[in-house]
């Protein structure tokens, strides 16, 4: 089982993730349906890669006709048009259990029985969103890394019922997009926010306890370890409401309070304060993402 070279993804979520997978997927010629919770929010997205494709453009990495050929591959489109075309969906919508097991239940009613079905879900079990469809076997984690068109990395988490047919058509699809593949099996935040989140929610209680700056906390990482960005740098890149969601999955499924989330980090969330995406988060950034300086 191989995904053709014509085939359709419908990529579900338009933010930045589902934005930066839609991107790659028509880079690499599939035609891609993007499709949000509402029609202008998936157009949004689509617009977000038109500035993204003309920096390209500017920094002569891409042609114009190159530019207008991936944007005519990618069509925002409403759920129930785009499933019935899918040779595979990946879902990219909020880090949201419940939000998935809906998703992974309406796609499984309106795509075809054949269609993949990947999340690219950052810690919530695959094995629990498969058991959602009557093709459990055709589910799996695909896990991009953020900014999707930059990093090299995708992770697939098998599922207790992913099939080998299933990882082997996933593993091909990701090397077409110009990924390299690592294997997770299923387990709470797989294996690299596995790593990074402990990671991220140490520098929140760092900074908290007052045991030294925003500034120097990433400043150690980048200086002292070789991070190309510091932890509370890389946490509002990522989005904290997505840092917060991985946290919370990692304390309740292993059941270990080691994992419980930092205070600041509840209360940044609460507060709105959700990073680059909103302009604030640990540290307060521009129209175009470029960062101001510490929030206060
Ligand atoms: P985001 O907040 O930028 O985007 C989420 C999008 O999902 C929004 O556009 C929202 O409108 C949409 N959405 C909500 N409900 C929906 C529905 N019912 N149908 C369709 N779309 C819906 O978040 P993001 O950073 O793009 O994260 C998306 C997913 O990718 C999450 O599962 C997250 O854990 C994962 N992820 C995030 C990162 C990261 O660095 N941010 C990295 C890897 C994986």
């Amino acid at each position: 089982m191989q995904l053709s070279d014509n085939a359709t993804i419908c990529v579900i979520g338009a933010g930045q993730m589902g934005a930066g997978i839609a991107q790659v997927c028509a880079q690499a010629g599939y035609t891609v349906l993007l499709v949000d919770a509402a029609l202008e929010r998936a157009a949004a997205g689509k617009a977000g890669i038109e500035k993204q494709l003309n920096r390209l453009l500017e920094k002569g990495k891409l042609d114009a006709a190159g530019r207008a050929a991936i944007l005519a591959r990618i069509e925002p489109a409403g759920a129930e048009q785009a499933y019935p075309h899918a040779d595979l969906v990946i879902e990219a919508a909020s880090e949201n259990r419940e939000l998935k097991f809906a998703i992974f239940e309406q796609a499984d009613a309106l795509t075809k029985p054949t269609a993949l079905l990947a999340s690219n879900t950052s810690s919530i079990s695959i094995t629990a969103l498969a058991a959602r469809t009557k093709r459990p076997e055709r589910v799996i984690g695909m896990h991009f890394m953020n900014p999707v068109p930059i990093m090299k990395l995708v992770e697939l988490v098998r599922g207790l019922q992913t099939s080998e047919a299933t990882l082997n058509a996933i593993r091909s699809l990701a090397e077409a997009l110009n990924k390299t593949v690592i294997v997770s099996a299923d387990r709470p935040g797989f294996l690299v926010n596995r790593i990074l989140i402990p990671f991220l929610n140490e520098a929140c209680l760092a900074l908290d306890e007052g045991t030294g700056s925003a500034e120097d906390i990433d400043r150690g990482a980048r200086l002292g370890l070789n991070h190309p960005l510091g932890p509370l740098e890389l946490a509002d890149l990522i989005g904290l409401d997505t840092v917060l969601a991985i946290a919370r999955v990692l304390e309740q499924d292993f059941g270990d309070p080691k994992y419980r989330p930092a205070v600041l980090l509840k209360n940044l969330v609460a507060a709105g304060f959700l990073g680059k995406k909103t302009k604030r988060g640990f540290y307060t950034y521009d129209d175009n993402g470029a960062k101001l300086g510490r929030a206060t």
